[in-house]
């Protein structure tokens, strides 16, 4: 999630969907990792961004406004979830999940 362009006009992805991912992704874990605190623990292994599973959605490190202009504050750090979804929508191709967190908040398909 969050690349250039068309994701950083959107936001979407950051506001629809749990981000589950394994701690040895945390900065505790690895230098350069996410910082724990802003993730919840899950299960022994895995952690949430927090946020993620809040009603309505929408991951704490996500600024901006939804699909006019966002930001990742921990992009170089984001998690793997993160870093996989939707490889081409910076490029303005969508897939199936894109397009559903776009519909959430009223965005057009890419
Ligand atoms: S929903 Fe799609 S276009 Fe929007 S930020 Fe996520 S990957 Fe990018
Ligand atoms: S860590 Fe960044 S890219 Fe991942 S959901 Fe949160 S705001 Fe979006």
């Amino acid at each position: 999630m969050m690349r250039e362009d068309h994701c950083t006009r959107c936001g979407a992805c950051c506001a629809a969907f749990r981000v589950d991912f394994h701690r040895s992704e945390l900065e505790s874990a690895a230098a350069g990792g996410v910082p724990d605190a802003l993730t919840v623990p899950l299960t022994a292994t895995l952690v949430r961004m927090r946020g993620t599973d809040a009603a309505p959605p929408r991951c704490i490190a996500l600024e901006g406004e939804i699909g006019a202009a966002v930001r990742c504050t921990l992009y170089a750090a984001r998690p793997s979830p993160c870093r996989d979804f939707a490889p081409y929508a910076a490029l303005g191709i969508g897939d199936d999940a894109c397009n559903r967190a776009r519909a959430r908040h009223g965005l057009a398909a890419l």
